[in-house]
């Protein structure tokens, strides 16, 4: 069990869990440092800081995912300490979530049209207040009985280049890691195994400003883990981790600390958020 997971979803996006949940349950398996990283919204970060403030020794770093595009793959882009109360980023983020928006009703259609209809005020309704997201389309497919869990959705469905994908507009790569860092935060790539053609992307992303990838991750082998410290040490990135906890509840979901990410790692990570605010 680690004592650090810096990537963590909640109700603001598509956690299950409410903020203050999310903390409880943190700080009752032990970590001792977070960070609330909810798809294209910061309104998780607040109420997480609240409740986590009851407990002496853990604290929640504040922190975003966002997704950039490239033509071959989903990219996500994790940012440390962005300035919550900045407005143009805010802007940015809202513009995002109208894109979830519109990209779920059309996925909606193209459920209908495949006999799979499934209704957008459920949908909004399992969102609640957060930011939609393919795994509350999925949920609803569950409940409709289509599927038997979210996975098989993504697999059958919903996964890019399943027959329901759709794309929405989103940023390139070099332009998210530009918005992190003008709103002095720290951008890290997300999950970056499944990114193909990698090594050749690495090289304009770190020209850009790209600070750290992550490299202990739910599912990464020693050797993939190896591969990734490899690239890390090349380009002088921060080798972050966390287990991406949606609280789904699905029996191989990794909980939060099962992933260990080694304590120097928040150690270099504050080191460069201060660099960069300076
Ligand atoms: P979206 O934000 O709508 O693009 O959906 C991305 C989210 O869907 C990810 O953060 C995961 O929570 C979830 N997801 C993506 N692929 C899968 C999959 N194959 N199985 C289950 N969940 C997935
Ligand atoms: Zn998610
Ligand atoms: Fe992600
Ligand atoms: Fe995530």
């Amino acid at each position: 069990m680690g004592e650090v997971d810096l990537h963590l979803h909640t109700t603001a996006s598509d956690g299950r869990l409410t903020p203050p949940e999310l903390v409880r349950l943190a700080a009752g398996r032990g970590l001792k440092v977070i960070a609330i990283t909810d798809h294209d919204t910061t309104d998780g970060v607040r109420p997480a800081q609240a409740a986590a403030a009851r407990f002496a020794d853990l604290r929640v770093i504040p922190g975003v995912e966002l997704s950039v595009d490239i033509a071959e793959a989903e990219v996500h882009l994790l940012g440390y300490w962005v300035d919550l109360d900045n407005r143009e980023f805010q802007q940015l983020l809202a513009w995002s979530r109208d894109g979830r928006v519109n990209r779920a009703r059309r996925i909606l259609e193209k459920l209908a049209e495949l006999g799979l209809p499934v209704d957008w005020e459920r949908v909004r309704e399992l969102a609640g207040d957060g930011a939609v997201g393919r795994p509350h389309i999925a949920q609803a497919m569950v409940e409709k009985g289509y599927v038997s869990d979210i996975r098989e959705a993504f697999e059958l469905y919903l996964g890019r280049g399943r027959p329901a994908y759709v794309e929405r507009e989103r940023l390139t790569p070099e332009q998210g890691i530009r918005s992190v860092l003008a709103v002095g935060g720290v951008p890290v790539l997300a999950h970056p195994a499944e990114i193909e053609g990698l090594e050749g992307h690495l090289p304009g992303w770190v020209g850009a400003g790209l600070a750290g990838i992550e490299v202990y991750y739910a599912g990464y082998t020693p050797e993939v883990v190896g591969r990734l410290l490899g690239l890390a040490e090349q380009y002088g990135l921060i080798p972050t981790g966390g287990t991406d906890y949606h609280g789904f509840g699905s029996p191989d979901e990794a909980l939060p600390g099962s992933v260990d990410v080694p304590w120097e790692v928040v150690d270099r990570l504050v080191k460069r958020r201060f660099r960069l605010a300076s």
